[in-house]
């Protein structure tokens, strides 16, 4: 790279964009000249590694999620001008470490799921495969979350307040997208994915909407101003939000509008691309491979079958070949609720074509049921079309892919066994799995330059960037007092550096020398974030009773947000703060117990987080949580894992050993045989300490401020609801052998060098959780596409 050019661009920016001399931008306008000169270096390097795969067989991963977080840092890192970009701001009197913190982060997505897909694109560039990114431009990411008095509180995500340096806007490549009752623009914007190297620089295209007609120039002439622009909001409310609100009629219309909006917009552009420089289409399918991730951009299905059918007038049987061809789909959850349903008048009222083609989808489903000796009285099993009126979105998702993944091994079985038995006896060679993974480049590299070097050191070279496996070489150390005392120190820095952000965010003080023990993770009732915080305030009356309880101080950090309906999560948040005041207030207790909650979670925060956590809170219902990534990003940093045999945990402690980990409570089989039986009460009556804490809901301990909260909350519990039975999580079922699991814990953590062993043994061993590993499966065994270096 040229450095001179860098700084005459950043110059050249600040004056043409600010009409500013550099030294005179604000933080902000540093950040975007400082991207901007460095796109100038990325721009000509992508479109020589778009050329490279020209005319080659790619792959396309449809997400209505990308949980990208900040790009700056990490393509200074993965262009290898980190050193180079910090001397010039030190020429320039320049702070880099404020000028990365003025970034926001994308947020395009919830949690797991979106950063997933930000993973995989990242190990595509880097291990040089044509994998391209297409999703939604929204105007506003995931709600930014606030805390006051305990309460979460949301506000708009207004990411691109401060502009966007690291998106192209491609008119030229605008589409339209036609619904019955509105046709709108789709405009794309690229955004450089830069492979570790900068020998790939792959491309995330995201589609914003815009009307056709900006103004009614005759209605505003007329007096009408609302009306003028009506047109021109109703088509930009399409990529106005991540996830509106659906609890009624219009959100769930909206969300449809959403789905239907990118996966139009995308086909069209493959399509109009590929017929470019092929005279027909019949091939399609073998130079374009999509990944469907999870359901939500299922209807490209019907939308591809509508392309090939009606505008490029393909007979039904081989467009049908060609969709099953392209598409494959990964499911990321067996939870009832996220398997997404959609009610036929909906899209028939706005997307009439389209339910034609699934009605037409769903007979021939049916008759080929028929011809694999489906008896008539077992078809409804299958049908896409449900009874009740629904179309069944995973179910047309598998029919129309050749491919159906899981995300971690326990994951796939329990799709195969039970949520998905009836079509995987039908299509047994659709299904497999593919563990979840995470860049190392991001988790490790970036967020804990302290343990890479080390790692760097140790073995003598940095070839773990690309090629994680070989750290498990470094298992030999796992005696080596040197070597454990090294990783204990960079443990330290990196939980001095978190006790510091979080004194300046959330105006709270840690002991670093505390053991941190954190959860991490959207709040929902099956990630059981309440089991933990029911063992906190158990704690804190044990400390009350018993002052000299043999213990070493624990900090307890949550963060994560809840969906904004959904209120006992949002109660479960109310909870954990108000156990955090009560413990401050006690001068008996907090020394020795602390409570943080982060605000606002998400990967910037996670990225400070995660190298400074001692223990992995992983500690969902057996056979909820599909995989965990989190429980991947904590490995890799050397912590341990407190958690049960679900997801990826399983695979998580196969690798690094159940001696070196927390493992604790009910497993899927048990669940099976106890479920039918349970009674929480029996546990609430007779565990000692559990009614203590739980009557802490109702019996004035806490203050709800009216809102019914924590009556709701126990009442989840002990009397069940009208859509759940009590206690449907297990919570106090597992509650006696999750606290045994945390003395377990607190005992070995006074050993600091035996802890140390026991971390070490994780990182060395979290080699197949790159999502490295991940995306080479992929490429190998559904997308069949090549490297090109
Ligand atoms: C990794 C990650 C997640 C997923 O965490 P889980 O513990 O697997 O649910 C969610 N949000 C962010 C910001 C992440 O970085």
């Amino acid at each position: 790279m040229d450095i001179e050019n860098i700084k005459k661009i950043m110059e050249i920016e600040a004056l043409v964009h600010f009409a500013k001399n550099l030294n005179e931008c604000n933080v902000h306008e540093k950040y975007f000249v400082l991207s901007k000169s460095l796109m100038a270096e990325v721009v000509p390097r992508w479109n020589k590694s778009n050329n490279k795969f020209k005319g080659e067989r790619k792959a396309y991963y449809f997400s209505a999620e990308f949980l990208m977080g900040r790009a700056l840092s990490n393509n200074i890192i993965n262009l290898s001008f980190k050193s180079d970009i910090l001397n010039l701001l030190d020429e320039l009197g320049m702070n880099f470490n404020n000028i990365e913190e003025a970034e926001e982060d994308a947020a395009l997505g919830n949690g797991g799921l979106g950063r997933l897909a930000a993973c995989f694109l990242d190990s595509a560039a880097t291990l040089d495969y044509p994998l391209y990114g297409y999703g939604i431009r929204y105007q506003y990411g995931l709600f930014k979350q606030a805390i006051e008095d305990g309460f979460q509180i949301e506000t708009a995500d207004n990411w691109l307040e401060h502009g966007d340096p690291w998106s192209i806007e491609n008119r030229d490549e605008a589409v339209i997208v036609s619904y019955s009752d509105q046709n709108v623009l789709a405009i794309p914007f690229d955004t450089p994915i830069i492979g570790y190297g900068g020998n790939t620089i792959n491309t995330l295209r995201l589609w914003k909407s815009e009307s056709l007609v900006s103004l009614d120039f005759e209605k505003f002439n007329n007096y009408e101003y609302d009306a003028s622009v009506k047109q021109k909001n109703d088509a930009e409310n399409i990529s106005k939000v991540l996830y509106p609100n659906d609890m009624d009629r219009e959100g769930k219309k909206l969300r449809l509008r959403q789905q239907y909006f990118f996966v139009s917009a995308s086909l069209q552009d493959l399509v109009r691309k590929y017929k470019k420089s092929h005279t027909t289409i019949n091939d399609f399918s073998k130079f374009h491979s999509i990944q469907l991730n999870d359901t939500h951009p299922a209807v490209a299905i019907p939308e591809l079958m509508r392309i090939l059918t009606i505008q490029e007038t393909i007979e039904w049987d081989k467009a049908w070949q060609i969709v099953t061809e392209t598409f494959s789909y990964t499911n990321h959850t067996i939870l009832a609720e996220a398997l997404e349903e959609w009610p036929i008048e909906l899209y028939k009222e706005l997307l009439p074509n389209i339910y034609k083609i699934i009605e037409k989808i769903n007979i021939k489903l049916k008759e080929q049921l028929i011809h694999k000796g489906i008896s008539s009285k077992n078809i409804y099993q299958y049908e896409i079309i449900s009874s009740h009126n629904n179309i069944r979105m995973a179910y047309l998702s598998i029919y129309g892919s050749h491919s159906v993944n899981g995300v971690a091994r326990l994951h796939t079985e329990i799709l195969k066994d039970t949520q998905l038995n009836n079509w995987y006896r039908i299509y047994p060679e659709k299904f497999n799995n593919k563990t979840n993974g995470i860049t190392q480049r991001r988790w490790l590299l970036l967020s804990n330059p302290e343990l890479s070097d080390l790692i760097t050191e140790l073995l003598g070279s940095d070839g773990w960037i690309t090629d994680l496996k070989q750290i498990k070489v470094l298992e030999k150390y796992k005696d080596d007092e040197y070597v454990l005392n090294r990783f204990l120190d960079i443990k330290n820095t990196k939980k001095k550096q978190l006790a510091e952000y979080i004194k300046k965010h959330e105006g709270i003080e840690i002991d670093p020398n505390s053991l941190f023990d954190i959860q991490i993770k959207r709040f929902h009732e099956y990630k059981r974030q309440f089991l933990n915080a029911l063992h906190i305030l158990d704690l804190y009356f044990r400390i009350k009773e018993n002052p000299n309880l043999d213990r070493v101080p624990q900090t307890f950090i949550f963060g994560g947000k809840a969906a904004p309906g959904y209120f006992r999560a949002k109660a479960i948040i109310k909870f954990i703060n108000d156990i955090k005041n009560l413990i401050d207030e006690d001068p008996d207790v907090r020394d020795k117990l602390k409570v943080v909650f982060a605000t606002n979670y998400r990967v910037t925060y996670g990225e400070k987080l995660f190298p400074a956590a001692d223990l992995s809170e992983q500690i969902s219902t057996a056979g909820k949580e599909a995989s965990g990534t989190g429980n991947m990003k904590f490995m890799l940093n050397g912590a341990l894992t407190i958690g049960t045999y679900d997801g990826a945990n399983v695979e998580i402690v196969e690798e690094a050993g159940e001696e070196n980990n927390f493992i604790f409570g009910l497993r899927v089989e048990d669940i099976k045989e106890i479920e039918d039986s349970y009674d929480p009460i029996y546990y609430y009556e007779n565990v000692e300490g559990l009614k203590r804490v739980m009557d802490t809901l109702i019996d004035g301990t806490f203050n709800d401020a009216g809102t019914g909260f924590y009556r709701e909350l126990y009442d989840s519990i002990i009397h069940g609801s009208h859509n759940s039975k009590p206690d449907a999580y297990f919570i106090l079922k597992d509650f006696e052998s999750y606290r045994d699991a945390q003395i377990k814990a607190n005992t070995a953590y006074k050993d600091k060098l035996s802890w140390a062993k026991m971390c070490w043994m994780n990182l060395v061993n979290a080699g197949k959780f790159s999502s490295d590993r991940t995306v080479e499966d992929y490429a190998n065994e559904i997308w069949h596409i090549k490297k090109h270096k």
